[in-house]
C-alpha cells in the first residue's frame, strides 16, 4: 500500500464512460444480490422486498442462500401465510436479527396477499409503509421488481460516488437526493447494479485498488488517503 495525497482528475468526468469501464471491471464478480434473485426468477415485488429485508446488516453471498431458502418453501404471499413466524425464522436462521425479520416477513406477505392483483404496490409510499423497509429498499424494488426509473443508494453508491468527486452529501439519504438531481435517469436503477460489485471488489472501504482502477484517470479520489 502507498499513502497519496489528494489528487486532482486527469480528465473531465463523464458519467455514462465511467459507468461503461465499470460494466467492463465488474464482469468477474458475482452480480448484486437482488439482480441475481431477479435473473433467478425472484423479481415480483414480493420477493424483491422480502430479499431486501434478509440483506439487511447480512453479507450478499448470505442472503442470497437464505432468501432461496425461504422461496423454495414459500414462494409466493400465498405460501408463506401457511408458514408460522417460528418456522420463518427457523428457515432464514443464518439472517442478522432473524427473529425480527421473521414477523416481518409473514406482515409482508398478509399486505401482499391483500392487495390488487396479490401483490404489493409499486410506489415509494406503499413500499415504505411495509415494516422494515427504508428508502434504499423501496428505491431498489422500484427499479428491478417495478421497472422504474429509482435509485437505491447503499453504502456502495454513497461512498464510491462520494470518491469520484461526484456527490459531496455526507449521508446516503442526502446522497439520494443529490444523484436524483444530476445523474441522468438511464443509470438509477443500474446504479446500484454497477456499484455494489465495485465497491466490495475495487473501490473497497478500507483501501481501494486505485493502481489498478479502471476510472483512476476521472477520480477525485475524495477521502482517499491509503490504497492498493
Ligand atoms: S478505486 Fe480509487 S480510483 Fe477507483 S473509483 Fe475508487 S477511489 Fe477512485
Amino acid at each position: 500500500m502507498e499513502s497519496i495525497a489528494h489528487e486532482s482528475r486527469k480528465t473531465a468526468f463523464d458519467i455514462t464512460k465511467v459507468l461503461a469501464c465499470i460494466r467492463r471491471a465488474i464482469k468477474p464478480y458475482p452480480k448484486a444480490m437482488l439482480f441475481e434473485l431477479a435473473e433467478r426468477g425472484f423479481g415480483s415485488v414480493f420477493h424483491q422486498v422480502c430479499a431486501c429485508i434478509l440483506s439487511v446488516r447480512t453479507l450478499d453471498e448470505t442472503s442470497l442462500k437464505t432468501s432461496l431458502r425461504l422461496f423454495e418453501r414459500a414462494a409466493s404471499p400465498k405460501e408463506m401465510l401457511l408458514l408460522s413466524v417460528d418456522e420463518i425464522r427457523d428457515l432464514i436462521f443464518d439472517s442478522t436479527f432473524a427473529g425480527q425479520k421473521a414477523p416481518r416477513l409473514w406482515e409482508i406477505a398478509r399486505i401482499a396477499q391483500g392487495s390488487p392483483g396479490g401483490d404489493i404496490a409499486c410506489d415509494f409510499e406503499s413500499l415504505t409503509a411495509l415494516p422494515g423497509v427504508g428508502p434504499k429498499c423501496a428505491g431498489l424494488v422500484l427499479g428491478i421488481a417495478c421497472g422504474k426509473a429509482a435509485i437505491g443508494v447503499d453504502i456502495h453508491v454513497h461512498r464510491v460516488t462520494h470518491r469520484w468527486g461526484y456527490t459531496k452529501a455526507a449521508t446516503p439519504e442526502k446522497t439520494l437526493r443529490e444523484l436524483q438531481a444530476k445523474l441522468p435517469r438511464k443509470h438509477w436503477v443500474e446504479i446500484n447494479e454497477l456499484l455494489v460489485p465495485f465497491g466490495k471488489n475495487i473501490c473497497t472501504g478500507a483501501a481501494p485498488k486505485c493502481s489498478t482502477c479502471p476510472v483512476l484517470d476521472s477520480c477525485e479520489q475524495v477521502g482517499v488517503s491509503r490504497h492498493r
